[in-house]
């Protein structure tokens, strides 16, 4: 797939700085060490003769279409990019999210992003002075076939993962909250299963 590369908008640069600040942000531990994050956004080139409806997922990962991912760039992408941490939105999915999922997403991505620490809980340095930092896993990854479920129920891997998730949300109560409160009720829908990475 040809991917087409475009700067960071004004929308994204005001998120993401409110959510780095290093006084307010949820992510001021990143802000604080003056982490720099870069994003861009990514568009997938669509053959001219190609079928109407929303293009292919501009980003994978792992296989999956994503609507985000982010990296921690490694010694030549910090000497080029001056930035620490880069993260790629598929450009046609984010104009899809509603303002508060926008502001979700970029929060998911920088959760991601973890700084090292030394026993005496100071953040360690790279060779070059930059910030060390490494990737956190997401608490969990749900892949799974809901026929497979219907056939096999509780005995389905897939069914056992999900109750895992709802016990680490706080039961299946807080999720139909969530539902109660709107989820997917604003903003219009992708009709496309991308997942942040
Ligand atoms: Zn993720």
């Amino acid at each position: 797939m040809i991917r087409n590369y475009k700067k960071s908008t004004p929308e994204i640069n005001t998120i993401l700085t409110k959510t780095i600040d290093k006084k307010t942000g949820v992510h001021s531990r990143l802000g604080s060490l003056d982490v720099k994050v870069r994003i861009v956004l990514v568009e997938a080139v669509v053959a001219d003769d190609a079928d109407d409806g929303p293009p292919p997922s501009a980003l994978k990962l792992h296989g999956s279409p994503a609507i985000a991912i982010v990296k921690i760039m490694d010694p030549l992408g910090r000497f080029l990019t001056k930035c620490h941490v880069l993260i790629q939105i598929d450009e046609y999915a984010w104009a899809e999210l509603s303002e508060e999922t926008k502001i979700a997403l970029i929060d998911h991505e920088l959760t991601h992003v973890d700084v090292v620490r030394d026993s005496n809980n100071i953040a360690k340095r790279n060779d070059d002075r930059s910030p060390k930092l490494k990737m956190r896993h997401g608490d969990w990854q749900l892949i799974g076939f809901a026929e497979v479920i219907e056939r096999h129920g509780g005995d389905a891997h897939e069914a056992k993962h999900l109750m895992n998730v709802c016990e680490a949300t706080n039961g299946l109560q807080l999720v139909f909250s969530f539902k109660v409160a709107g989820v997917g009720g604003k903003g219009k829908q992708t009709g496309k299963k991308a997942q942040s990475g």
